[in-house]
């Protein structure tokens, strides 16, 4: 018997089966269409991410031969925050998903901090006021798309994460789909209280949303219900944001583990355990998991909105490289990256610095740059924005990480992963499984059914493939430091 896993991601969507070691038995995938109706609009259709969620279902199932009645259980990951609304009753989504590096909802960023501050719900929700949550998205959906307030109020709109989405479709949809999140996922929301793990009046009120479209909150990790259709008859038992899969993944299940994961963006998380810890360096508090009735486990996390997304745009609006694994190549071209800085802004700056006004730049331009400084800046600014992430989370954390365990798509780019362990001075450490994000929620899913007994069961599928070791004198590091922080500044204050 085996467990499956979706993993509902920013570009594409996988089904992934594993077997009781953690190793993959079958994988298929799918790209969904990257919407830009605008400068800083990023949506997604949500009836081709479900449509690609059976697909993928079907196909990784039917290459290993198998049939829903040989998987255990069923566990889902997904990007989060990324906003979805639809009618309950003719499962119509009234509008696209707004994703989460959509930056329309700036202007009331910048309207609602005028009060108090972007700081304004940190304590109870653990996040600044940024256009990346899903609270203003909904409040902009709610202004904008025509009867959609108006349905709301009368009580057929349902609001979801691509989990409630995918889950409500998987259990039947119109027919008695489900309307359920994890905690993870509703604590991306802005609207949760963190330490009641319940929707909150007071934010409800402040951002006019009517509790009637709200998902319940459930725990990460039971059993919520036995799926129909495409995946009938099996037991739906796990829920995880991708990045906190990606730390269940990664087996960080002890206060002071860490890891960062490099996908469209890059995403720092340190398991704080059963304490809150309210940063004061511009990270953010959020739920890092629940197992069933457990007490639920904080962490502090470092969010990088643009990493992989840099490669993506080199690849489709410059045309510089054909494919992103060609990054590495064209950066290899050059000894390094020729005093060229790439700030890539393009929805604002997230951790630490949370400025929604930034917009991308490309400093240190002479005639001496090329092509290639270009990609190897592109791929520094990754490494650069895991620097800053990192010593924000040791003062915050006040520990020193003594390595850093790496996964996602990027990895497999041993320029970065050197270039990384050169610039943070701590070793880079990637485990033999990087596909993380799918093996949390399929941990979560497996745990709740008992495929798994235990967290140390787990462990025992975490091994290493490779280290990097830093190698960069301190001198140099100081100085290219220096440099990408000048170009940071640049960015600042270009969207007013
Ligand atoms: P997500 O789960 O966010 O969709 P993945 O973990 O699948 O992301 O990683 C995909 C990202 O990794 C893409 O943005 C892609 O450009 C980037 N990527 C893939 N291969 C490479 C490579 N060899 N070097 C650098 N970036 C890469």
């Amino acid at each position: 018997m085996y467990i499956g896993s979706i993993d509902q991601g920013t570009t594409s969507t996988r089904f992934i089966i594993f077997d009781k070691q953690g190793q993959i038995i079958s994988l298929a995938q799918k790209e969904h269409a990257q919407l830009y109706p605008q400068p800083g609009w990023v949506e997604h259709n949500p009836d081709e991410i479900w449509c690609n969620t059976k697909e993928v279902i079907q196909k990784a199932l039917k290459q290993a031969n198998l049939t829903p009645k040989d998987l255990v259980a069923v566990g889902i990951t997904n990007q989060r925050e990324t906003t979805v609304m639809w009618n309950r009753y003719t499962g119509k989504p009234y509008y696209n998903a707004l994703v989460w590096q959509d930056t329309r909802t700036s202007a009331l960023v910048t309207e609602l901090s005028a009060e108090a501050g972007p700081d304004r719900f940190r304590e109870q929700t653990g996040l600044p006021l940024a256009t990346y949550f899903s609270s203003l998205k909904i409040k902009w959906l709610l202004k904008n798309v025509a009867t959609l307030e108006k349905d709301a109020l009368k009580g057929e709109v349902l609001f979801g994460t691509m989990d409630t989405y995918l889950l409500w479709h998987l259990t039947g949809g119109m027919k008695g789909g489900l309307h359920l999140t994890d905690v993870t996922n509703a604590s991306r929301t802005q609207l949760m209280d963190l330490r009641t793990l319940q929707w909150d009046e007071g934010l409800l009120e402040t951002f006019g949303i009517p509790r009637s479209i709200l998902p319940k909150i459930r725990s990460s990790s039971e059993v919520y219900a036995t799926a129909k259709g495409v995946l009938e008859g099996v037991p739906l038992a796990g829920i995880l944001g991708d990045q906190q899969a990606a730390l269940v993944g990664q087996t960080c299940f002890r206060p002071g583990e860490a890891k960062n994961t490099y996908g469209t963006g890059c995403f720092m998380l340190l398991n704080t355990g059963d304490s809150l810890t309210q940063s004061t360096h511009g990270l953010v508090t959020t739920v890092a998991y629940q197992l069933g009735n457990q007490p639920v486990q904080y962490a502090l996390e470092g969010s990088v909105a643009i990493a992989g997304a840099l490669v993506q745009w080199l690849r489709d609006n410059l045309g510089l490289i054909e494919k992103s694994s060609d990054i590495e190549t064209l950066a290899r071209t050059v000894e390094d990256n020729g005093g060229c800085y790439f700030v890539p802004a393009f929805s604002g700056l997230y951790a630490p610095y949370w400025r929604s006004d930034a917009r991308g730049v490309v400093a240190g331009l002479t005639r001496f740059v090329t092509k290639g400084h270009l990609g190897r800046a592109a791929l520094e600014a990754t490494a650069f924005q895991t620097l800053e992430i990192l010593e924000a989370m040791e003062k915050d954390a006040g520990v020193r990480l003594s390595e850093l365990r790496v996964d996602g798509g990027m990895t497999v780019n041993e320029l970065l992963m050197q270039f990384q362990s050169d610039l943070l001075n701590v070793p880079v450490v990637r485990p033999t499984m990087i596909e993380t994000t799918a093996l949390g929620a399929a941990y979560a899913a497996g745990l709740a059914v008992g495929y798994w007994k235990d967290l140390d069961d787990l462990r025992q599928n975490w091994g290493i493939e490779k280290t990097w070791k830093p190698q960069m004198p301190r001198a140099k590091r100081n100085a290219m430091y220096r440099s990408w922080r000048k170009a940071v500044r640049r960015s600042f204050g270009w969207e007013e």
